[in-house]
């Protein structure tokens, strides 16, 4: 037994530092991905449930890895997170969308960007500066720029985020609570948080009208929204009957792959035509 065990604990920790080498290669990798123009971002139709309207995108980022292909943003957004590399690139985020929104506002379709914001990000002390320089230097109008923040960056430091948050809105930029419920979710942050938006993570929409704790998860988000004033955006929508239930319920806005999948920005203008033609 206790040379089987010996065998066991080598191969396992021959395999915990392949994982290491891994990531260690994967940081290197994305340290590198910016200025080898790896990145690209696709954008999400966001639909007003009411009018059948597309409102917006939200745009989501790629990595085109030169021999792993593409890399799931779930994967690697942590690991940027975690060595700081969420800074730039989430920098350059926010310009390649302000760049497309431009693009959109000249060619006279009025669309919101969402941007998803990290909350490494939100603790940049120069975030608010570089967020409104970002729209200033693309002559964006604040209201077409949307930024997804989770719960997790109240976290750390509430004070400091709701000030900065604050200063954002002030400016006419709108805040979307993103995954809300799979966090540390909290009516009193809600209450000191200036945000406009709720969205109801995938998680509670998948199983909708199957399971019934989420279907009440759900309709209690709709309520809260309705209560506080806020939009509620639900995402992960797949199909016909999730989207009837959630816009009987008083859901407003919707986004997932009933609709369309995340687009790249000429797929999504197609998208966009034919769509308000329905
Ligand atoms: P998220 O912000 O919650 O984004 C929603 C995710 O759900 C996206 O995955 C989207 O492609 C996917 N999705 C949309 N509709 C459906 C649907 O109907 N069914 C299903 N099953 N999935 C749907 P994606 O693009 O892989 O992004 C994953 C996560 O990575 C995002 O979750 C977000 O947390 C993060 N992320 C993506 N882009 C960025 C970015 O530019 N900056 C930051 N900080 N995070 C990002
Ligand atoms: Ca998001
Ligand atoms: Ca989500
Ligand atoms: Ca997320």
């Amino acid at each position: 037994a206790k040379q089987n065990g010996h065998g066991h604990f080598q191969f396992y920790v021959a395999s915990i530092d392949q994982e290491i080498r891994d990531r260690k290669q994967l940081e290197k990798d994305l340290t590198q991905a910016l200025g080898n123009h790896q990145f690209h971002l696709v954008y999400q139709p966001q639909i007003n449930l009411e009018t059948k309207r597309v409102i917006g995108a939200e745009a989501l980022i790629r990595w085109e890895h030169p021999t792993r292909g593409l890399v799931p943003p779930d994967y690697f957004i942590p690991v940027a997170e975690a060595n700081g590399t969420i800074v730039e690139i989430g920098q350059w985020v926010l310009e390649q969308a302000c760049w497309q929104a431009a693009r959109w506002a000249a060619e006279g379709t009025q669309l919101r960007i969402a941007v998803n914001l990290s909350a490494v990000q939100l603790r940049q002390p120069t975030i608010v500066h570089d967020i409104l320089n970002t729209l200033k230097r693309h002559n964006i109008h604040a209201g077409h720029l949307e930024l997804e923040v989770t719960e997790t960056s109240f976290m750390t430091n509430l004070s400091d985020a709701v000030e900065k948050l604050h200063l954002l809105n002030q400016a006419g930029i709108s805040i979307a609570v993103d995954d809300f419920g799979t966090g540390y979710s909290s009516l009193t942050y809600l209450k000191q948080m200036p945000v406009q938006h709720l969205k109801i993570d995938k998680q509670f929409i998948r199983d909708l009208l199957v399971n019934e704790e989420d279907t009440r998860i759900a309709n209690t988000i709709i309520d809260l929204g309705k209560s506080l004033n806020l939009s509620v955006v639900a995402e992960g929508v797949e199909t016909a009957e999730q989207e009837y239930y959630l816009s009987q319920r008083g859901c407003k806005l919707a986004q997932g792959y009933y609709f369309s999948r995340p687009l790249p920005s000429r797929e999504f203008e197609t998208f966009v035509k034919g769509f308000h033609q329905n």
